[in-house]
């Protein structure tokens, strides 16, 4: 008898997974559930690259969904895991560590003075949310059609039937009561952003934006639309809430905010959140804003906000060997380039196939989009990405994966490059998918 056991399939894995975890998956998008077929299990990943259960590479394009900007396993940031991980998992005490990530992160965003550590995303908005309406003494919120904050309660609202009229939850389990004060608004719309402070502006705590959005494919907020929406905040009184988790160290070293800032002069949220690149694959996320804001958090001031593992020991020395890197001259005009050659090159090979095509990028982050018409303008809001063809994008996910490239499994996805891409991977990327076109 053979003393090695047999590996399992990832159908054999998906059908055993579904047993014991809801959908098989710990967060939906994992199912495949938009584009069909069957999750890859990962067991490891190098650089560029994720195989799966049954050996097979990809090339990786979704890096974690954003953390993973160095690639997998780089030397420096595995080295800083595994010497913190000798020194403890975790305390519930401070260490020096999270003020050198906190540094490190403030030297890079001058909007903000202070920031606090917690442990993922979601919490890092739902935070922000509640700081931002303690610090104004205000409850109403206004996010927009389309950006994703994470899954907490007041957040998960779709618009409502009118303009500026109050969201209805997007989830079963979250009561009217909860979003009756989350206004959703139309992304790009200066004219609905202009009613909706007409009409609730001196009861606004905050608008929450992603100034490029990364979770309805790849939207920028667009100059002058952010320009208005912070002068609208600015005459309200209204704090306006950057969340850049997905953005953040991935556009550009400054984040999306220092774009705005050399576009729009003096520009700067008042809040930012960030998530994902800055904890480099671990559990890590942020908020921070002006000294006198953050100064309204528990234990100075009378916002509760609290973690058993914020600022995580092993977390900080993933997330501060990332942001080493990161910041090392030229690493973003690398990133930049090779991204630009990817999302240049899809749009060639499509044109080349007669496929309708439109597609963008910033730093390492990028965004294509098969349009109903070729010269079709690239979507500046939810309905317009929805109105994408949507068969056709999963078609291509399918044929990219048979030949081994792996893009985020639904259309409402941005994708990302990582250092460790090569020219010779785009370049087998621009191959499989000059055939998947085919
Ligand atoms: C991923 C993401 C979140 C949620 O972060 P989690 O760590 O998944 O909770 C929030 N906002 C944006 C913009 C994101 O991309």
């Amino acid at each position: 008898m053979s003393t090695e056991m047999k590996k399992s399939t990832n159908a054999e894995l998906f059908e055993r997974a579904q047993k014991v975890i809801p959908g098989g998956v710990n967060s939906p998008v994992r199912a495949f559930r938009a584009v069909g077929g069957t999750p890859r299990f990962i067991t490891r990943a190098q650089g560029a690259y994720i195989i799966d259960a049954e050996g097979q590479r990809y090339i990786d394009y979704i890096g974690s969904w954003g953390p993973m900007i160095l690639g997998h396993g780089h030397p420096a940031v595995l080295d800083a895991v595994l010497k913190a991980a000798a020194d403890g998992f975790s305390f519930g005490a401070p260490t020096e560590r999270e003020i050198e990530l906190a540094e490190e992160i403030l030297s890079l965003v001058p909007s903000m003075d202070q920031l606090r550590l917690v442990s993922s995303g979601t919490e890092a908005a739902m935070s922000a949310l509640r700081l931002a309406r303690g610090a104004t003494g205000r409850s109403k919120i206004v996010k927009f059609e389309g950006c994703y904050h994470g899954h907490a309660d007041a957040l998960l609202v779709k618009a409502g039937s009118g303009l500026a009229t109050f969201g209805h939850p997007t989830s079963a389990g979250v009561p009217p009561e909860v979003v009756r004060d989350t206004l959703v608004l139309p992304y790009n719309d200066v004219a609905a952003l202009e009613t909706t402070f007409d009409l609730h502006g001196p009861g606004i705590a905050c608008v929450m934006i992603e100034p490029i959005a990364g979770n309805m494919n790849f939207v920028r907020a667009a100059v002058p639309f952010m320009k208005r929406l912070r002068e609208l905040c600015t005459q309200h009184g209204t704090l306006l809430v950057f969340d850049e988790v997905m953005s953040g160290f991935r556009v550009a070293l400054g984040s999306a905010q220092s774009l705005y800032a050399k576009a729009i002069p003096g520009f700067a949220p008042d809040i930012s959140v960030f998530g994902k690149v800055i904890g480099g694959g671990m559990p890590l996320a942020a908020f921070g804003g002006k000294r006198a804001v953050m100064e309204q958090l528990a234990p100075l001031g009378p916002v509760y906000q609290a973690g058993t593992l914020s600022g995580n020991p092993v977390a900080t020395a993933c997330g501060l060997a990332t942001l080493r890197e990161v910041r090392k001259p030229g690493f973003f005009d690398a990133l930049a380039t090779r991204t630009k050659a990817l999302t240049d090159g899809l749009l060639a090979v499509a044109n080349e196939a007669g496929v309708p095509m439109a597609g963008d990028c910033e730093g390492g982050m990028f965004g294509f989009f098969f349009s109903r018409a070729s010269g079709d303008p690239l979507p500046q809001n939810y309905g317009a990405v929805m109105a994408t063809d949507k068969e056709r994008f999963n078609r291509f996910f399918h044929a990219m994966l048979d030949r081994g490239v792996y893009l985020a499994p639904a259309m409402y996805e941005a994708g990302f490059v990582s250092a460790a891409h090569s020219a010779d991977d785009i370049a087998a990327t621009l191959h499989a998918a000059r055939e998947a076109l085919r």
